[in-house]
């Protein structure tokens, strides 16, 4: 008989997955790592049972996570992906013709060598791309220590709990600001503001003394259960402000055909409701 995989995230509430087939399961030195398939989603990357992407509705992230800051920003050419080791936010930076280097900090050598093998149609080819540069180290290690120069800099974390935490410190997000070019901008994953609203409110909290523009937008992807999602977005730019027309031209030079962003999406996102503005100081 399958097996349910029951995600530990949220007190008093849960999400099962059926694992039809379990096809890896192993503990890291930094956590435990399943793969597994199911017949909604298709292949689920699950890190300490909480899962991280699927082959079925990771495009919604992914491309929200990448299509809006860069399109958002105009001319990134430098762009910083913190964590991300399933290949599918490279996956989708690298589409952007303009962007010449995309640094990849991941802390986890297993989950890229893994998802390489088992989830090759998340990266598409992202880690053979000579535009990328894989580093295996902390995130907050390396953007203390970095030059930077980053047009933007994306997080692509786990949940604030095991190596994740410190990608939602005070100090982190002070280190990734200063690691932006003029203009630059940072966007990070912060939850689902109904189920993890504290996740929210403490990185609005620290954007806001560190950014003119500081704020998140939102988008529902199915496993990531509960609403919809935010992502934390920070600049000094007026980047978020841009017209319509000029983000539908942007757009249709990129030569992009994505599943889920549209200029209007994007645009819209920023809108947010009562109980998210509620979640921020
Ligand atoms: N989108 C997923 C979610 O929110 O459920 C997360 C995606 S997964 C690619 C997140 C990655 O962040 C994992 O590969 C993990 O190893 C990595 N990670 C966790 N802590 C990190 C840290 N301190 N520095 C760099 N990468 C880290």
């Amino acid at each position: 008989m399958a097996d349910w995989i029951r995600e530990p995230l949220h007190d008093g509430w849960a999400q099962a997955l059926r694992a039809d087939e379990m096809l890896y399961d192993s503990a890291t030195d930094h956590q435990r790592l399943r793969v597994f398939s199911n017949p909604r989603f298709g292949r689920v990357l699950t890190l300490d049972d909480v899962v991280q992407t699927t082959e079925g509705d990771n495009f919604i992230y992914h491309e929200m996570m990448t299509h809006v800051p860069i399109l958002a920003h105009g001319a990134a050419r430098q762009v910083c992906i913190v964590g991300g080791g399933d290949g599918g936010m490279a996956r989708e930076v690298l589409k952007h013709r303009r962007v010449e280097k995309v640094t990849m900090v991941e802390i986890d050598a297993a989950v890229v060598d893994f998802s390489k093998r088992y989830l090759p149609m998340l990266s598409k080819g992202a880690f053979d791309d000579p535009r990328l540069e894989l580093v295996i180290a902390d995130g907050a290690g390396f953007m203390r220590d970095t030059a930077g120069g980053f047009d933007v800099i994306i997080v692509d974390s786990t949940d604030p709990a095991g190596p994740g935490e410190v990608l939602f410190s005070d100090t982190f997000y002070g280190h990734a600001k200063r690691a932006l070019s003029p203009g630059g901008i940072l966007v990070t994953q912060n939850g689902v503001p109904f189920m993890q609203g504290a996740e929210l409110t403490n990185t609005m909290r620290a954007f806001k003394p560190l950014f003119a523009d500081a704020t998140c937008y939102l988008a529902t992807v199915p496993t990531y259960a509960g609403g919809p999602m935010a992502f934390g977005w920070g600049t000094d730019g007026d980047a978020r402000t841009l017209p319509l027309a000029e983000l539908a031209a942007r757009f249709a030079a990129s030569g992009l055909e994505p599943g889920y962003y549209t200029p209007e999406v994007h645009l819209a996102a920023f809108a947010l409701p009562g109980y998210v503005r509620r979640l921020m100081p």
